[in-house]
């Protein structure tokens, strides 16, 4: 475990946010809707789709709060507005440049600093991407044990 995922993983979930890239949902079958806080996903949506999985987990373990973001400005807002202490991030390339240098940089302006675990997509293009799920699980579920008789996701 490196330094960093040490870190997130002696944050308490509910001092922890889960940050998601609108584009990993299946684009022709997704019946999420846009608001100002991003896509939001109907509970009973059952598509195929990595998004779908690491929001139940994050929900399931008591994060603060999960925003599948349609672009890194709206991901600065979600962070502003609920201070976390520790940050999951899944990104493009893009993003990593743009709004998640700013997560960075708005981080490391609070006391104490969050820890930011990023999970960058191994397949980006801005629709229908994909991302390593298994490590992106993993990353979630970072120091945490889930409720007794609960699944992963
Ligand atoms: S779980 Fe995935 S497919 Fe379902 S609404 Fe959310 S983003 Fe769309």
């Amino acid at each position: 475990m490196s330094a960093i995922e040490e870190q997130l993983a002696r944050v308490d979930p509910s001092q922890r946010v889960l940050l998601l890239s609108h584009c990993l949902r299946p684009s022709q079958t997704c019946p999420g809707k846009y608001s100002k806080q991003g896509l939001e996903c109907p509970p009973d949506c059952n598509e195929d789709c990595s998004n779908g999985r690491l929001r139940r987990l994050a929900v399931k373990l008591g994060y603060k709060g999960v925003c599948i973001a349609p672009g890194g400005r709206l991901a600065l807002k979600f962070v502003k507005e609920n201070s976390p202490q520790g940050i999951v991030a899944i990104a493009c390339h893009k993003e990593l440049e743009e709004g998640i240098q700013g997560v960075k940089e708005l981080a490391a302006e609070a006391a104490p600093n969050p820890a930011i675990v990023v999970v960058p997509l191994t397949k980006d293009g801005c629709v229908d991407t994909e991302v390593n799920e298994e490590l992106a699980l993993e990353m979630v579920a970072l120091g945490c044990t889930l409720p007794s008789g609960e699944g992963r996701a």
